[in-house]
C-alpha cells in the first residue's frame, strides 16, 4: 500500500453547519416552543445562535471531550446545541425525559456532565433528581427571559447567556475520531447502555442516510422530525436536512394529531417521520376530522414494526407513501430502509407495494448484514430462514461507552438482538426481537406477525402479543388490544378475525382488552406485560 494524497479534511460535525449557512442560508427553520411562540430563523440565523451557544458552554468551562446533557424536546434551542457542543470538541449527551427518576439520574451520572440545559416545563423533574447527579455543576434553562425560572436549582436563562456572545465562532480542527453524541439505550434489559458516536459515524451516517435509496431528501423537502432529538439524534435528520438543503420544522413536545396536522399542512412538510404510535394518533385525528394533508408526500416510520394496514390507510385513503426503516441506538440510528428497486418494480405494481409494506427494508451502503443460525453457520437469503441478525459498518457502535469489552464478535459483527429473515433482493424483515420471540411446544410465533394481523382488525387500535407461561406449550400467546375511542370490538370478533388469517397454533390463547403501556422511547412494552400477565395461564382458578 502507498498512502493516498489528497486534503487530509477531518469529517467534523461543524462541516455541516457552515455549509448549510453558505449554501441554503435563507431555507426555513420553524419550532415550536414550549410556552413561548412559534420560532422561525434560517440555516444562517441557526450558525450565528449555534456559535453564541458553543461561546457560552466554553465560558461555562466546557472543554473538549467534557459531557454536556440536554435534557429537551425537539426544539430550535435543542437543535442548537448539536451543533455547539460538538462544534468544539465537547461530547452532547441527550438524556431522554421520559426515563425514570433514577434511570435519568443513572445516564446522567455516568455521562459525568456538569452542565445540564432542560426545557422549562421539564424543571420539576430536573428539581427532583438533582440532589442524585453527582457532577452537574450548572443548570440551563433552555428559555427566553420572560419565560425563565430559576426553581429551586438556580438555573441560568438560555437567551441571557447567548445574547452576550460572538455571533461566530472559529470552529477548530480535529481527529474525525473524537466523541461527539453520547446517546444511552432506553435500558430495556438492565440498565441504559452509553452508545458513544463519533464525528466521522454521524458524517457518514448523514451522508448515507441522504441518499436516493434512503431518505433521498432534495433543496425542495420540508422535513419535521417527529422521533425525538434525544431519541438517537432524531434518526440524523438534523444533520442529513442541511446537508440537502432541505427545510426544517420542528414541532416541539407537541405529538398529538391536531399539533402535527397544523405543523404538516400550515408550514408545507413533504416529509416527516417517528415511531408507530405517533402515527396511530395521527391517522386517527385525520379519520375524525376528515382533515387531509395537502403536501406531505412521504412518512418514515421506524423504532417497531410498521403495521401494514397503517402503511396501506397512508398510501391509499391519503396519497402518503410509507418508508419504513430499522435500526437501533447501536447503528446512529440507520441500518435498512424500505425503497423499491427495479427488481421489485418488475414483478409488477401490487406485489412491490407488498413488499414495500410488510419489510422492514433493505441493504443500505454502508451497513453490512447477516443472519446467523444457531450454530453460528450463515442463513441462507431466501426470504424465509429466519436467523439472528447482525451488523457490520463505520456507524455501527464498537465498544458501549465505559464499559471494557468490545461489544462486537471476533470478526467486528455486531448482534442486534432481533432475528430477521433477508430475501435475494436484500430486503430484511425482522420476526422478533430475541427476547421477544414466543417459544410454543418447540415451535416459534413472531409475535410482530400475530400484532401486524390483529391490528388490521377493525376497531382495533393498538395491538399487543407477548409469550406467558403455559403449563403444557412452555408459552403460550397473549393478545391485548387497545380499542378506537368510542368503538366496541369484542373478544369473539378478533378471535375470528384472526381465525381467517392465521394458522390455528398462532391463534393467541386468550385476548385481554386495556390500555397498552409504552417504552421511554413509545414502543410497546412487552417487558411490562410478560411480567402483569406472567400467571395468566399458570394461577389457580
Ligand atoms: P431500545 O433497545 O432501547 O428499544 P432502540 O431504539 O435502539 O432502543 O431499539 C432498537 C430496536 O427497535 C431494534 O433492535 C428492533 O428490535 C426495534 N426496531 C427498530 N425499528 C424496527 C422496525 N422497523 N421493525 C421492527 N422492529 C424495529
Amino acid at each position: 500500500m502507498i498512502p493516498g494524497l489528497m486534503q487530509d479534511v477531518p469529517l467534523q460535525i461543524s462541516s455541516i453547519l457552515t455549509y448549510a449557512a453558505s449554501a441554503h442560508p435563507r431555507r426555513a427553520i420553524v419550532s415550536r416552543q414550549i410556552g413561548e411562540p412559534m420560532w422561525r430563523y434560517d440555516y444562517a440565523g441557526l450558525a450565528r445562535r449555534a456559535a453564541q451557544a458553543a461561546h457560552t458552554l466554553v465560558r461555562l468551562g466546557v472543554s473538549t471531550g467534557d459531557r454536556v446533557t440536554t435534557l429537551a424536546w425537539n426544539t430550535h434551542r435543542h437543535l442548537e446545541l448539536f451543533y455547539a457542543a460538538p462544534g468544539f470538541g465537547a461530547v452532547l449527551h441527550t438524556a431522554n425525559p421520559r426515563l425514570s427518576d433514577e434511570q435519568l439520574a443513572y445516564t446522567i451520572n455516568h455521562a459525568g456532565s456538569e452542565v445540564l440545559l432542560f426545557d422549562r416545563n421539564l424543571l420539576d423533574q430536573v428539581e427532583r433528581i438533582a440532589p442524585d447527579l453527582k457532577y452537574v455543576k450548572t443548570y440551563v434553562m433552555l428559555s427566553g427571559r420572560e419565560a425563565h425560572d430559576s426553581g429551586a436549582i438556580g438555573a441560568l436563562c438560555y437567551e441571557d447567556m447567548i445574547a452576550q456572545e460572538q455571533a461566530a465562532f472559529d470552529w477548530p480542527r480535529f481527529d474525525e475520531n473524537a466523541a461527539a453524541f453520547l446517546c444511552y439505550t432506553s435500558g430495556t434489559t438492565g440498565d441504559p447502555k452509553g452508545v458513544l458516536y463519533s464525528h466521522r459515524a454521524v458524517v457518514l451516517h448523514a451522508m448515507g442516510a441522504g441518499l436516493a435509496s434512503a431518505f433521498g431528501f432534495t433543496a425542495f423537502d420540508v422535513v419535521m422530525p417527529c422521533s425525538s432529538l434525544y431519541h438517537a439524534t432524531a434518526w440524523g435528520l438534523p444533520f442529513v436536512a442541511p446537508i440537502c438543503g432541505s427545510s426544517l420544522v420542528l414541532p416541539g413536545d407537541k405529538m398529538d394529531g391536531a399539533s402535527l396536522h397544523e405543523l404538516i399542512d400550515g408550514e408545507g412538510v413533504t416529509f416527516t417521520g417517528g415511531v408507530p404510535t405517533i402515527w396511530t394518533m395521527y391517522l386517527t385525528y385525520l379519520e375524525q376530522t376528515g382533515q387531509r394533508p395537502t403536501l406531505l408526500k412521504r412518512v418514515m416510520i421506524g423504532g417497531s414494526a410498521v403495521p401494514r394496514a397503517m402503511a396501506e390507510t397512508f398510501k391509499t385513503r391519503y396519497g402518503v407513501a410509507t418508508l419504513q426503516i430499522w435500526g437501533m441506538t447501536e447503528t446512529c440510528p440507520l441500518g435498512v430502509i424500505a425503497s423499491p428497486t427495479p427488481a421489485l418494480a418488475e414483478l409488477g405494481p401490487e406485489a412491490m407495494q407488498e413488499i414495500i409494506w410488510t419489510r422492514q427494508g433493505r441493504l443500505q451502503f454502508g451497513i453490512e448484514l447477516k443472519i446467523v443460525a444457531e450454530d453460528g453457520t450463515e442463513c441462507p437469503w431466501d426470504g424465509s430462514t429466519p436467523g439472528a441478525l447482525k451488523v457490520r459498518g463505520p456507524w455501527v457502535v464498537g465498544r458501549y461507552f465505559r464499559h471494557a469489552d468490545d461489544a462486537n464478535d471476533l470478526d467486528g459483527w455486531f448482534d442486534t438482538g432481533d432475528i430477521a429473515t433477508i430475501d435475494q433482493n436484500g430486503f430484511m424483515r425482522i420476526t422478533d426481537r430475541t427476547k421477544d420471540v414466543i417459544k410454543s411446544g418447540g415451535e416459534w410465533i413472531s409475535s410482530i406477525d400475530l400484532e401486524n394481523v390483529a391490528v388490521a382488525c377493525p376497531g382495533v387500535r393498538v395491538a399487543a402479543v407477548f409469550g406467558v407461561p403455559h403449563p403444557r406449550w412452555d408459552e403460550r400467546p397473549l393478545l391485548v388490544i387497545e380499542a378506537h375511542e368510542g368503538q366496541q370490538v369484542s373478544k369473539e370478533e378478533v378471535m375470528a378475525y384472526l381465525a381467517a388469517r392465521v394458522v390455528k397454533w398462532w391463534l393467541p390463547e386468550d385476548i385481554l382488552f386495556g390500555t397498552v403501556p409504552l417504552t421511554s422511547t413509545g414502543k410497546i412494552d412487552k417487558k411490562c406485560l410478560r411480567e402483569n400477565h406472567k400467571t395468566h395461564f399458570t394461577r389457580p382458578d
